[in-house]
């Protein structure tokens, strides 16, 4: 293997305990952080991933308080919580867990959080202002990654970064944030055509597809930085990305790992945003 490793799990560690010493701060102010997160339904990964959060919070000094819904729950009560929680003075941050029932309309639930208390970054306001490039929440796993370069000291303004895929929540977001460090940006989806001419090109290549080791060595420049953002189980049922780690390793400079990449950094920056909110919510009181 050639690629260097880019250690989430270490970078992520790192950055916990920055965000750590930054609760202790709150804390000596008269703050501590409280992150809400809604969990309606019993889906069983989105239990998972609330459990990590409310785990996260508690080892980092953090207050969580986990919200049980039941499946059926409707959507008028759904928002009257998300009104209650914006106006709860000790609740910086209100997540509500993804995917949401199919009669619960998911676009009308993020507009109802308070844009000070989006820690997740979902909300337009949110999404219009990292676009604008103003203080911002930005959304934690384009924003996990960003740091991950930061850390790892990879240079950014003008290199050129072709993201492959493009949802809200991670494509389009990672694609502007690399925008507004300068870098020059390829966006490309299911219908594009000739990928690997596109992706060839790549100094940083971003795979955000969910297709289990789509991304392969002839997809690859030699020595280009790969983030590999899939997390995905193959057909053995073992968790992998979205990029063949093996072949593409060979041939990059720098790689992500699944796990142990991009994921560690998702629920640091999640926490990481709802410090900054505490810590706002103080300049603002
Ligand atoms: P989505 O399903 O919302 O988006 C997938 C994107 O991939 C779409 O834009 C789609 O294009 C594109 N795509 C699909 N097939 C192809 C193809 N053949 N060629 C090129 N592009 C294609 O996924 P997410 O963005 O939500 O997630 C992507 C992956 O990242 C998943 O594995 C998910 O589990 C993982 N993930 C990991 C996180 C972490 O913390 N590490 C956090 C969030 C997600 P089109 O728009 O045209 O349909």
């Amino acid at each position: 293997m050639t690629a260097q490793i880019i250690n989430g799990k270490e970078i992520a560690a790192k950055k916990r305990l920055e965000i750590a010493e930054e609760v202790v701060n709150l804390k000596n102010r008269g703050v501590t952080p409280g992150l809400a997160v809604i969990l309606v339904g019993n889906n069983h990964a989105s239990r998972t991933y609330v459990t990590n959060k409310e785990k996260a919070c508690k080892e980092l000094g953090m207050n969580s308080l986990l919200i049980e819904m039941p499946e059926e729950v409707s959507e008028e009560e759904l928002l009257a919580k998300i009104a209650e929680l914006n106006e709860t003075q000790d609740i910086h941050g209100i997540l509500v867990q993804l995917p949401l029932p199919k009669h619960i309309d998911e676009k009308k639930v993020i507009e109802s959080i308070s844009p000070l208390k989006d820690v997740d970054g979902f909300h337009p306001i949110n999404i219009g202002r990292m676009m604008t490039g103003q203080n911002a929440f930005l959304p934690c796993t384009p924003y996990g990654i960003m740091v991950l370069l930061e850390e790892t000291g990879i240079s950014i303004p003008g290199k050129h970064v072709v993201v492959v895929g493009r949802s809200n929540i991670v494509g389009k977001p990672v694609g502007q944030l690399f925008l507004n460090q300068d870098a020059t940006v390829t966006y490309c989806h299911s219908k594009t055509k000739d990928l690997p001419l596109h992706t060839n090109q790549a100094d940083i290549l971003v795979a955000a597809v969910g297709i289990p080791n789509f991304i392969k060595a002839e997809h690859v420049k030699n020595g280009a930085v790969v983030i590999d953002v899939g997390i995905n189980r193959n057909e053995a049922g073992k968790l992998c990305g979205d990029v063949a780690f093996e072949e593409v390793a060979e041939k990059a400079g720098f790689i992500t790992p699944v796990p142990k990449g991009v994921g560690p950094m998702t629920i640091t920056m999640l926490m990481y945003n709802t410090v900054k909110s505490a810590a706002e919510s103080l300049v603002r009181n």
